[in-house]
């Protein structure tokens, strides 16, 4: 049971850290940062998934009593998910995405309302306030 101890300690390393990012400086830094971190998570929930699978496979074998491993596991991926949505949510918010024409694809400045290239009236996903 060794590789469930170990998933366990990571995802709690991971939450420590994720903690400590929200308070540091703004910007490139920052956005950096969070995409270290995201790759981390990610790194954590395949870690979690490779887990899973060796647990269904066990199970299929015939081995008993895995579900609350199995659901330990499951709930642990959902909460990097969450983070993991959490930390995108920040670098959009640092860094919102530039509008894109719809029409013809054409990356515009945020504050365009028409196409520069098509003349398309553009429709903001993310208005900037
Ligand atoms: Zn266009």
């Amino acid at each position: 049971m060794e590789i469930f101890k170990k998933v366990g300690e990571g995802a709690r390393t991971i939450s420590e850290g994720a903690k400590s990012i929200g308070k540091k400086s703004s910007g490139l830094v920052e956005v950096a940062k969070l995409k270290f971190e995201i790759g981390k998570l990610e790194k954590e929930r395949e870690n979690n998934f490779t887990a899973l699978g060796r647990l269904v496979y066990m199970q299929f074998k015939g081995e008993q009593g895995l579900e609350e491993e199995m659901e330990r596991l499951i709930n642990s991926t959902r909460a990097l998910e969450g983070e993991i949505a959490g930390f995108e949510a920040q670098i959009d918010k640092l860094y919102p995405k530039s509008p894109v024409c719809p029409k013809c694809n054409t990356e515009l400045p945020a504050s365009a309302k028409y196409c520069s290239e098509c003349g398309n009236k553009v429709e903001q996903d993310n208005p900037i306030e």
